[in-house]
């Protein structure tokens, strides 16, 4: 039986995709070089460690196992470091996707769903934020995710390359068995740094900015269940034949920073140490989804639409977590 191969399974997004095509009875092989990824998360999958920068690596691959699709989430993806070192970012994520490419293309497999962001957005002209937002990224990070869509666009007009890219808005929560959940290390993003604040594992949290033009002064979010992304994979897996383009990830449904914490404190039943801090440059007020694509061409509808129901499942994580 042909298998679905999930690049980059082993990290956050990757390893919930992983365990949700399992449970819906598709036939996995994981590819990671484990520099973010935790082998504990792919489980007992089968896992190959390949980086996507070693030609030979990928010709094994792909002449060892028949492989029909390729679901792809292996690149780097901080912001700041993106800045600081763009060499690592055009290396690892762009030169890394075309070899990918190049080797699918080498051995026949012509369909790919991708992790792409709303990063490739840049600055928001409008709110929610539709498919049709013009792309103008302000950081190497979105630059590289952005170059990467238009790499399978050209590769489908050329080569009949069939691909959905999704474009994620904010990532969050863990798959509800606390088994496998978000661990990044180090952790920038909100929910996990809020929670292990709580926890007592970190001082405080510093808020962003509470001097936007939004109705607490902090900024809005769209935070969307690890295990929705992961629903979206399957159903534009089953897509492929029929579309191909850009998809945006979102809940659309805004929430503020202190939202957030909020959320958590009652959640957790304790209060979370926060200081009030400068704005971190390049985070925009206001950045939702309109999500009517992914509903009307996936057939998708997240079932975590709670904020709170989403923060339960990363504070179970967070309690229970392996690595
Ligand atoms: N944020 C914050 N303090 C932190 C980390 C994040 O106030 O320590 C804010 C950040 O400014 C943004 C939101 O939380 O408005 C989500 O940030 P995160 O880094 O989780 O994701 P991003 O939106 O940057 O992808």
């Amino acid at each position: 039986m042909a298998k679905i191969l999930i690049m980059g399974g082993a990290g956050y997004i990757g390893s919930h995709t992983l365990k949700h095509l399992k449970e819906h009875g598709y036939d996995v092989l994981v590819a990671d070089n484990l520099s973010t990824g935790h082998k504990e998360a792919v489980m007992d999958s089968l896992l190959i460690t390949a980086d996507l920068l070693d030609e030979n690596a990928l010709n094994e691959l792909f002449s060892t196992y028949q492989i029909e699709a390729v679901v792809h989430f292996a690149a780097f993806s901080l912001v700041g470091e993106s800045v600081s070192d763009p060499a690592k970012y055009y290396r690892n994520n762009v030169v890394g996707t075309f070899n990918l490419l190049e080797a699918m293309r080498r051995f026949g497999v012509n369909k790919i769903v991708f992790s792409s962001t709303c990063a490739t957005y840049g600055q928001p002209h409008y709110v929610p934020m539709d498919e049709k937002h013009p792309q103008t990224p302000i950081n190497p990070y979105g630059q590289t995710k952005l170059a990467i869509e238009n790499m399978f666009r050209d590769y489908h007009q050329a080569y009949g390359l069939k691909y959905i890219a999704l474009r994620y808005f904010n990532a969050a929560g863990a798959d509800e068995s606390a088994l496998i959940g978000e661990s990044h290390h180090p952790e920038t993003h909100l929910i996990p740094l809020v929670l292990q604040a709580v926890k007592g594992e970190r001082e405080n949290v510093k808020i962003f900015g509470s001097d936007y033009e939004t109705p607490d002064g902090t900024c809005l979010r769209d935070y969307i269940h690890v295990s929705d992304l992961a629903a979206a994979h399957r159903l534009a897996l089953e897509k492929l034949d029929k579309y191909q383009g850009y998809i945006n990830l979102g809940t659309g449904i805004p929430t503020s920073v202190l939202e957030i914490i909020k959320a958590a404190e009652k959640v957790c039943g304790k209060t979370c140490p926060i200081v009030k801090t400068e704005r971190r440059s390049g985070d925009p007020a206001k950045l939702y989804a309109d999500n009517t694509v992914a509903k009307n061409i996936l057939g998708w509808q997240p079932k975590y639409t709670d904020i709170e129901a989403i923060i339960r499942t990363a504070w179970n994580w967070e309690l229970n977590r392996r690595f």
